[in-house]
């Protein structure tokens, strides 16, 4: 048995999605041992810093936050799909998804968490076509994992606006638990099932929050 973790580290100065309402993290030391007796941190977040998972509320109102999740989504088996063929600015299609066996948790691998740190993270990453995601809806899936910022195209999220991410709104609204970001997904196999723990921080009111992702392998 092997466990696999697939979080990105948090820490100071990482990069945000750069629009004024995502917060930058900072994690600066408060007590210190020799001065009190222990250490200590104060941790500012965003509620989609690194690895995160978004809440209905993210994108529909009066929808639910981070503290009702249900824990059934956070943990249990998970289909792992290569699309690591598809690059910058590629979508995932319909005829790309009806292939699938469709579970409720879905890992989706596009290795694009090696650009994390760069440039290219935010800019062109692979998408989901809005018809693959309600075909996956049809099929009964209830967890989106992926290692792109987001199941929405990237250019039209720059510019910003109530329509901007048709994909999360869909998603949202049938109570998906997305998360994203995943890190290190290189050690995934497409095809494959993995014991997927997905644990956000119950954090009330929020529309997301950080969490560890983890898999095992059997
Ligand atoms: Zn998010």
């Amino acid at each position: 048995m092997k466990i696999h973790d697939l979080s990105l580290t948090i820490e100071t100065g990482m990069p945000t999605c750069g629009t004024p309402w995502h917060q930058t993290v900072e994690i600066t030391q408060m007590g210190r041992l020799d001065e009190v007796g222990r250490n200590t941190h104060r941790i500012v977040l965003g509620s989609h810093s690194g690895t995160h998972m978004d809440a209905p509320f993210h994108f529909i109102d009066g929808g639910m936050t981070m503290e009702g999740i249900d824990p059934y989504l956070m943990w249990g088996p998970a289909l792992a799909v290569d699309f690591r063929d598809k690059g910058a600015g590629d979508t995932v299609t319909l005829s790309d998804v009806e292939k699938l066996d469709v579970s409720e948790r879905m890992i989706f691998l596009f290795g694009w968490y090696h650009n994390w740190k760069t440039d290219r993270y935010y800019k062109d990453f692979p998408y989901f076509e809005t018809d693959a995601v309600k075909y996956l809806l049809d099929k009964g899936m209830k967890v989106m994992a992926m290692d792109t910022p987001s199941p929405d195209n990237g250019g039209a999220i720059r510019e910003g606006g109530k329509t901007d991410s048709p994909n999360h709104v869909l998603l949202l609204e049938k109570g998906v638990f997305i998360i994203e970001y995943l890190n290190n997904t290189d050690v995934l196999s497409g095809g494959k099932v993995y014991e997927l723990v997905a644990a956000p921080l119950k954090v009330k009111g929020s529309d997301g929050s950080p969490g560890r992702v983890l898999v095992r392998e059997d």
